[in-house]
């Protein structure tokens, strides 16, 4: 399982990818966000390759330490508390990405999907997180009823500076971005299979270990909805230091 020393050596590794992961960003068009609402679509941490997860990792170690433990403060939160609650992308500042040059292909091509794809997506996200609830229910849990799930509707008010790219396009675009995860075969895998591509989870495991995080979630959800408190959260947060 991910200990610090192997994330070190990846993201050394990862390091001679990230141009070819940037030139293959390049191949989609900029979008603009004009809406009353900016940064309302990054409720949730986006969803990205190995590689791309690297990219941040990259950007929290070469952060100053009190900048750096704040940030994995927020990430930790973000994982021990969603999907019961979202604290929105950890790398969100007052309306703005704070990473945006190395935002991920989920957070690019968002708006840039067709209509029907992008509503598609969506939905596939709402009916994906009622499932979990669902796995929650069957360990005791049960979500209060207003819980919604968070998820927002596909955006209509993106547009974009160059020509639009097809739906086939943008899953040529993102394959390549796969591609690049091959040479970390054996960590990309563990990282799809054992922490469902989640970068939040990631970074819980490097600081709690991959079991304490796991039970330290179903802890934290469970004094959340039959205690209605969030002592535990504050307790985990309070001990994360370097
Ligand atoms: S990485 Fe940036 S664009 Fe993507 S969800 Fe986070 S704040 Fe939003």
């Amino acid at each position: 399982m991910f200990e610090t020393d192997t994330i070190r050596s990846a993201v050394s590794t990862a390091k001679s990818y990230f141009p070819e992961i940037q030139a293959l960003y390049q191949r989609l068009p900029e979008t603009r966000c004009e809406c009353s609402r900016p940064g309302v679509c990054c409720v949730y941490l986006p969803e990205m390759t190995f590689m791309e997860a690297m990219q941040w990792m990259e950007i929290l170690l070469d952060m100053e330490p009190p900048r750096r433990i704040e940030k994995i403060k927020k990430i930790v939160e973000f994982y021990l508390v969603t999907p019961l609650r979202s604290v929105g992308c950890p790398f969100l500042e007052n309306g703005a990405c704070t990473i945006y040059p190395f935002r991920p292909f989920a957070c690019r091509a968002y708006g840039l999907w067709s209509q029907e794809r992008g509503a598609q997506r969506t939905r596939q996200s709402i009916e994906d997180r009622k499932s979990l609830v669902k796995q929650w229910e069957r360990f005791g849990i049960f979500f209060p009823k207003q819980w919604t799930g968070g998820e927002i509707d596909y955006c209509r008010e993106a547009t974009w500076t160059s020509p639009a790219v097809s739906d086939t396009d943008l899953m040529r675009i993102l394959e390549a971005i796969y591609r690049t995860d091959d040479p970390l075969f054996e960590l990309k895998a563990e990282f799809e299979n054992a922490l469902h591509s989640d970068f939040s989870f990631l970074v819980t495991t490097l600081v709690l270990g991959y079991q304490k995080a796991v039970l330290a979630k179903y802890a934290v959800i469970k004094e959340m909805v039959r205690e209605k408190k969030e002592d535990r959260i504050k307790s985990y947060l309070k001990k994360i230091s370097l």
